[in-house]
């Protein structure tokens, strides 16, 4: 079937689903694979589940005319996705980095949704299929999209870029993430700048903060929008981080110095659309992240930082050295292994491990695999989440302060039961 035939499908319902748990009336149901699953094996269900069409690649689950066979059905899904894009013409902000994209979208879209119509990715749905589905979910009315791309392995983002063509774009910072897949640190440079490479031959935008000579350097040759540390001032991060603009203090929810530089971009992109500062300021104060991402938690006794959404080197790095900053009397730190690291788990573990030790915290936990193997004086090491929760006792009547930090699949949100 021609691509234009399936969007003609798509736009008098505007209905994908890729979950036959969760098929909707009318929606045309994709058959995705993954490795573990063949979701061809599911059409007949989808269409029995009320879906009007099923999006199938294999020809021995063909059930009647309302089954479409394809090549490739993720391919049909990104072709779909870009020519959907294409129709509507609506100016598209990529995000891109190793930390931060989540918040950063959030933050953007806070800003531009005061004034603008605005789409953007859903939670944390950034790869080869979150991308298609969050271009296919704008519409007519949409002004503007901001879309966040994951990537954990080269040509990820020029795929991405590809089927989003954005017209902006933001690369939020170049981490120690995904090592196991890039290779190296310059691997993840090399791989992120994918976005730039995509605006340079594109004439598109970069947004870029000008302390960042990385950001520079990598987008050489591109139209770019400035702002800096003299534009938008760090006011303080106390630990909610406050900034100033064009004379007006904005006070966020969020903690973490990192955040100044998600903060800011956010209101470069406002004003760069012409918003209001002190609409900028509204949407940013209002702002309250999500999804375990940098919360801060008062129980009785204890302040708890929970940061339990994610981790790898650069972020755990600029948690502890934040975390370091605060002027309270007992703190904790508790941090659970770092995944994806590939060859370079150990060594950056041990970093960490090093990192945490040196600031005089009253107690340091580390937890997991990896944090096991490392060996440094004055932090309590537990193989495992349970024989951690087994070891500890925080009910006693101090005053603490808390940072938890770890790895997704650490699910470190479950020490919170612990205080
Ligand atoms: P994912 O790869 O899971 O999509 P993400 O890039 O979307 O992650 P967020 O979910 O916004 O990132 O934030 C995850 C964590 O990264 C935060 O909780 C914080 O510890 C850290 N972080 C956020 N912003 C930055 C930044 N600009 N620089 C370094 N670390 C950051
Ligand atoms: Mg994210």
């Amino acid at each position: 079937m021609k691509i234009e035939k399936l969007h003609q499908l798509y736009s008098e319902r505007l209905l994908i689903d890729t979950d036959t748990r969760k098929i909707r009336k009318n929606s045309l149901f994709f058959a995705l694979k993954g490795d573990n699953f063949n979701g061809n094996k599911f059409a007949k269900e989808a269409l029995t589940k009320g879906a009007a069409f099923a999006i199938i690649d294999e020809e021995e689950y063909l059930e009647g005319s309302n089954t479409i066979l394809v090549e490739n059905v993720l391919g049909t899904l990104q072709k779909l996705a870009n020519y959907h894009r294409k129709q509507l013409k609506t100016p598209i902000i990529a995000l891109t980095g190793s930390n931060g994209k989540t918040t950063t979208k959030e933050l953007i879209n806070a800003v531009l949704s005061t004034t603008y119509k605005t789409s953007a990715t859903v939670g944390n749905f950034n790869n080869h299929i979150g991308v298609p589905l969050t271009l296919l979910a704008m519409t007519k009315e949409t002004e503007i999209c901001i879309v966040e791309m994951g990537a954990n392995h080269q040509k990820e983002i020029e795929l991405l870029c590809s089927i989003a063509e954005p017209n902006f774009g933001y690369i939020t910072n170049f981490g120690k993430a995904h090592l196991e897949g890039f290779g190296s640190f310059e691997g993840v440079i090399k791989g992120k700048s994918e976005l730039y490479d995509f605006l340079r031959k594109t004439k598109g935008k970069a947004f870029i903060n000008e302390d960042d000579e990385t950001q520079l350097k990598q987008a050489e040759g591109i139209e770019q929008i400035y702002f800096n540390n003299k534009t938008i001032k760090f006011i303080s991060a106390n630990p909610l981080v406050s900034v100033e603009f064009e004379n007006t203090i904005i006070e966020s929810q969020l903690i973490g110095k990192y955040n100044y530089k998600n903060i800011s971009v956010a209101i470069a992109i406002g004003a760069y659309f012409n918003i209001p500062v002190a609409t900028i300021k509204t949407a940013i104060e209002n702002y309250v992240p999500k999804n375990n991402r940098s919360q801060i938690i008062q129980n009785k006794n204890n302040k708890i930082v929970l940061d339990a959404y994610n981790a790898n080197p650069s972020s755990m790095q600029a948690a502890l050295e934040n975390f370091s900053q605060l002027k309270d009397e007992h703190k904790i730190v508790i941090l659970g292994d770092m995944f994806e690291l590939g060859v370079s788990s150990k060594t950056e573990h041990q970093k960490i491990a090093e990192l945490a030790t040196s600031f005089n915290f009253n107690e340091v936990y580390l937890i997991g695999k990896a944090f096991s193997t490392t060996s440094v004086k004055n932090a309590f090491i537990f193989e495992n989440f349970e024989n951690f929760k087994s070891s500890v006792n925080f009910k006693s009547n101090i005053n603490r302060t808390v940072l938890i930090k770890g790895s997704r699949g650490m699910a470190l949100e479950r020490t919170l039961d612990l205080f």
